[in-house]
């Protein structure tokens, strides 16, 4: 199975995605978690990546289209993988259809966390003020809201681009967690 989640910051794509991991195998691919761990390690991506990420902006498609390329090649994704971050504008899902078919293969499907953006900025101010000084440099309340505007300017549009290749299935984000899991599952057929 090989699954794209998509939706805005705080949808809850890392959670399901997790979830569909433990339950039947599938990979769970974060770009966020990959460059996280690039910026950690200090590599040449990590150092480009750095301060893009603390600003809420996106690193270049060449950096990600890159390092998808090259994780797709493992031996560990053979049941599947949950592309989660990943592709977030119409260049990296035309670089990522172009991937797979060069592989003769294709995605089974795009499953799209459908969530009310005024629930999103309370989620997202809840975010920020309980990271205060946590874990992720682009959890404070500006760059979580420029996450998002970047999301309506460049991620929305692919629910029309793979709408049109028949391929989206779109979920309720806003049901709680175990139930909008439960409408994952059934829309895979799981
Ligand atoms: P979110 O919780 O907002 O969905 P992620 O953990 O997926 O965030 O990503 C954090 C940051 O990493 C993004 O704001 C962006 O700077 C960078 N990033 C992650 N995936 C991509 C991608 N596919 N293309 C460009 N930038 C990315």
């Amino acid at each position: 199975m090989k699954l794209i989640l998509l939706g805005p910051p705080g949808a809850g794509k890392g959670t399901q995605a997790k979830r569909l991991e433990d339950k039947y195998g599938f990979v769970q691919l974060s770009t966020g978690d990959m460059l996280r761990a690039a910026v950690a390690a200090g590599t040449e991506t990590g150092k480009k990546a750095e301060a893009i990420m603390a600003r809420g902006e996106l690193v270049p498609n060449e950096v990600v289209v890159g390092i998808i390329a090259e994780r797709i090649e493992q031996p560990d994704v053979a049941k599947g993988y949950i592309l989660d971050g990943f592709p977030r504008n119409v260049a990296q899902a035309e670089a990522l259809d172009e991937m797979l078919k060069g592989k003769g293969t294709a995605l089974d499907a795009v499953v799209e966390l459908v969530v009310d953006d005024r629930i999103l900025l309370q989620r997202i101010e809840t975010r920020a003020a309980e990271t205060v000084g946590g874990a992720r440099a682009d959890d404070n309340a500006e760059a979580l809201k420029k996450r998002l505007a970047v999301y309506h300017e460049q991620t929305a549009p692919l629910s029309a681009y793979y709408k049109g290749k028949g391929r989206l299935k779109a979920v309720d984000g806003m049901k709680e967690m175990d139930e909008v899991t439960r409408q994952i599952e059934a829309a895979l057929g799981l």
